[in-house]
This record gives C-alpha cells, sequence and structure tokens, in this order.
C-alpha cells in the first residue's frame, strides 16, 4: 500500500521485525566475575569440566556397606556388620568395604570402595561403638545395589554442554557456573541505547505544569524497558521539535551509544522533525510505515551502522513499539535464542471493538484461571493513553479487518517485558 502524499509504503510487522532483525549487531563480550554475571546474557555455551558428581556420593547419613550383607535384614531380624572407619563430608574413604563390614557415612560423603550402598541411619543400631573402635551396626533393611548411592555423572557427563549461548544468567546457572570453577564468566556487554525525547511541549519531570505542556514520559518508560531488556540507558535531555538540533544530537551521542531511540515527531504533522530527518539523513530506512495500531509510523532505519528507532509520542504506541521492534532487536543483539515475543492463546474477558482495519496490539491484563489463561485490556486503550500500562502484562492481538471481539473468543497474547 502506498501513501501518495508522504511517499510511506506501509509492511506488515511481521515484515518489520524481519527488517530489523536482520540488521542485528551482535554486542561485544566481557568478562565479569560470577556475582556479576547475573541477569546476564552468556556469550560462551558452558560444558561439565569435569563428571557431576565427580566421585560415587552419599546420599543419606548411615552406613556404607555391600548389599548383599543385608540379605534377609528386617526390622526383626538385624544384620550385624563390622564398622571399619568414619567418612566424614570432605574427606577420602581410606579402607576398603569387605564382606561383613560398613563404614560410617555422611550425606555428600565418598562412599568407599567395595560398598554399593548405603543404608539410612534410622534403620540401624550402632552396637558396642566406643571412641577410636569402630564397634558393630545393627542393619534393619535388606539393601539393593545402588541405594543411597549417587553415582559419578549422574547428573553431568564430563563435556556435556549444560548452557546455552544466549541464555540469561539466572540463579540457577549460576549454580551451574560455580558448580563447574567459573570465577569469570563471559557474558554480552549490555547494548547501550541512547534515549530522547522530542517536542517543544516537554517539560521535565521536576517542573510545575505550564498551559499546553506536558511533562515527558516517555523516556523514563524506554528506560525502563531498556533495562528490562538487558540494556543500559542513556536518559537523553529532551529536544525541541527542530530538525538540525536532532541531527546533531543524535550524532553526538553515536559514540556512546549501540542505537538510539526517539519518541515523537515520526508521523505527518508539521513539527514532525524524524519524518523530516529521515527525508534529508544519508541513513538506510528499513521502513516507516507498519500495518498496526498503535503506533503504525513507527519508523527504523540505519546510520553509520547504528539502528535507529523511532517511536511514536504517544505513549501507547510508544510502549507497544518497543515491545515488538526494539526488545526484539536488543534480545537477538544478546543471542537470545527467540528474540521475538512468545505467544500464547488466551480468553478474551471484555468486547473490544476495532477502528480500523489494521491488526491491533492491545496493552492487555491477563491472569491464570483453572489452568486457562484470560486477558482483558488494561484500562483504556488509545495510543494517546498512558495510565493503562502499568497493568500491562501481555499484547493481546486482534488481526487485519473485522470489527474487534467479543467477550469468550480465543485471541492470542504476546508475552512481554522479558
Ligand atoms: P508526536 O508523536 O510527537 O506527534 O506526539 C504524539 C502525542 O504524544 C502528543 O500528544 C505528545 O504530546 C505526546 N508525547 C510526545 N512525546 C511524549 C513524551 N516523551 N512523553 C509523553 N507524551 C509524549
Ligand atoms: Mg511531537
Amino acid at each position: 500500500m502506498n501513501d501518495l502524499k508522504f511517499g510511506r509504503q506501509t509492511i506488515s510487522l511481521e515484515e518489520a521485525q524481519r527488517r530489523v532483525l536482520q540488521h542485528v549487531r551482535l554486542q561485544e563480550t566481557e568478562e565479569v566475575p560470577l556475582f556479576e554475571a547475573y541477569g546476564r546474557r552468556l556469550a560462551e555455551n558452558v560444558c561439565a569440566g569435569s563428571p557431576l558428581p565427580h566421585f560415587r556420593r552419599s546420599g543419606v547419613d548411615g552406613y556404607a556397606l555391600r548389599a548383599s550383607d543385608t540379605a534377609g535384614a528386617s526390622l526383626a531380624a538385624a544384620v550385624c556388620l563390622e564398622v571399619v572407619e568414619t567418612v566424614p563430608c570432605g574427606s577420602v574413604p581410606v579402607k576398603t568395604i569387605g564382606p561383613g563390614q560398613a563404614a560410617k557415612i555422611m550425606t555428600g560423603a565418598a562412599v568407599p570402595e567395595g560398598a554399593d550402598a548405603v543404608v539410612m541411619l534410622e534403620m540401624t543400631d550402632a552396637v558396642h561403638q566406643e571412641i577410636g573402635l569402630g564397634g558393630t551396626v545393627a542393619v534393619r533393611k535388606a539393601m539393593n545395589p545402588g541405594d543411597n548411592v549417587t553415582p559419578v555423572g549422574e547428573e553431568a557427563a564430563a563435556g556435556e554442554q549444560l548452557l546455552q549461548k544466549g541464555c540469561i544468567v539466572g540463579p540457577g546457572e549460576t549454580a551451574v557456573l560455580a558448580a563447574f570453577g567459573h570465577s569469570l564468566v563471559k557474558v554480552y556487554k549490555r547494548p547501550r541505547v541512547a534515549i530522547f525525547s522530542t517536542g517543544s511541549e516537554l517539560l521535565p519531570v521536576d517542573a510545575p505544569l505550564e498551559p499546553g505542556k506536558i511533562r515527558g514520559s516517555n523516556g523514563y518508560m524506554l528506560a525502563c524497558q531498556v533495562q528490562q531488556a538487558g540494556g543500559v540507558p542513556l536518559l537523553m535531555p529532551f529536544l525541541p521539535d527542530e530538525t538540525d538540533r536532532l541531527e546533531r544530537e543524535l550524532l553526538a551521542a553515536a559514540e556512546q551509544a549501540d542505537l538510539w531511540i526517539t519518541t515523537g515527531g515520526v508521523s505527518v504533522g508539521d513539527k514532525d522533525v524524524l519524518a523530516e530527518l529521515f527525508g534529508r539523513w544519508d541513513g538506510e530506512l528499513l521502513f516507516n510505515k507498519i500495518a498496526m495500531r498503535p503506533g503504525s509510523p513507527t519508523s527504523v532505519g540505519l546510520w553509520r551502522d547504528k539502528p535507529l528507532f523511532a517511536l511514536s509520542g504517544n505513549p501507547g504506541a510508544c510502549y507497544v513499539g518497543f515491545e515488538l521492534l526494539v526488545r526484539p532487536y536488543l534480545r537477538a543483539s544478546q543471542e537470545a535464542p527467540d528474540p521475538l515475543p512468545s505467544a500464547a492463546t488466551a480468553i478474551l474477558d471484555a468486547d473490544y471493538d476495532k477502528g480500523s482495519a489494521y491488526p491491533r496490539y492491545i496493552r492487555g491484563a491477563s491472569r491464570v484461571e483453572h489452568g486457562t489463561i484470560r486477558v482483558r485490556p488494561a484500562g483504556r486503550d488509545k495510543s494517546s493513553i498512558m495510565v493503562s500500562m502499568k497493568e500491562t502484562d501481555c499484547l493481546i492481538c486482534l488481526p487485519a479487518g473485522g470489527r474487534g471481539a467479543r467477550r469468550g473468543e480465543l485471541v492470542r497474547v504476546l508475552k512481554i517485558g522479558d
């Protein structure tokens, strides 16, 4: 579809996302101390450097023994074994367990040679035990070989891949890294994102309101979204609607930033400075119109090898534009395996009337009830409405055409914010 007046060609969101992802530049990598790796994306696959566990490990406190010695043992009929040593955690057993023998052992300690099972302390009675002398233990349970013994490599074989490049380092990943001795972890550098809010109506947060002016909220909102996506926001001063100034400031920020986001000035009004910049710059415009609501004029270009995401100034459109285009880019630049938002099916909990034929991405609030996702629009869904964002945890997608959707219909929802 061509917009003759403004020379805009409309593309689908899927095509816009494809073009964005085609131009992803992988972030550089860095090594950080293990503790600082939390929340970052791994830049290398991690394999087990040794089997886990690397010794036969007792799963209980009790006695290591030969299972065959306990045949026929029961609560009523104990089998007596000679206790030849005690193996606390962290020490190495020195004796081999022979027929009729046992070693007292703690959870996590190395099972001695010759033993093939550990009986729980609760199923035994120690008899004649004296300091320095092993004594005897009465075992009241028949054991099978392997009982309560964790074999070498049960959790991981040596060389087995445990963590995939691009995954987020969370508590579980950190435990794996620690267990395999990674005091330094190779991660992707966090993408630095210069955020520019444009609009001569914008006041700083600490300024009193003035007629015709508003406090700029999009920049702060975007800064949070950038952080959620693993990036570092560089919140730039608000810019008036002056294209020369915008151009200068964007270029000045290029040194410190991996990408730019602008908000505002991207549609077709007199003061739409981004639209004007795209008309005269030496960058490459990837698209400047998407068949979607909100945010159809959302534009993305490449300039000096960096992407410039020009999001709408309307808070709702700005939020949605970030989730559908910028977040996938940030994720992909840190090698996330699935950069696009994941989709699920949900039951719509309220009627929704749709004014335009474009696909619509409605800010939604979801909950799980009896194992089913139910979703409703988060507050009023006009692109200019800002307060609905606070409840938003997903986007409800209504396809092209049609007039909306009725309560009880199944709808597609996109997960956001991770
Ligand atoms: P624009 O995209 O510049 O035409 O702006 C669309 C609407 O969003 C206008 O009502 C603006 O005042 C508003 N707006 C633009 N930038 C911001 C911002 N940073 N924070 C909050 N609202 C904004
Ligand atoms: Mg504006």
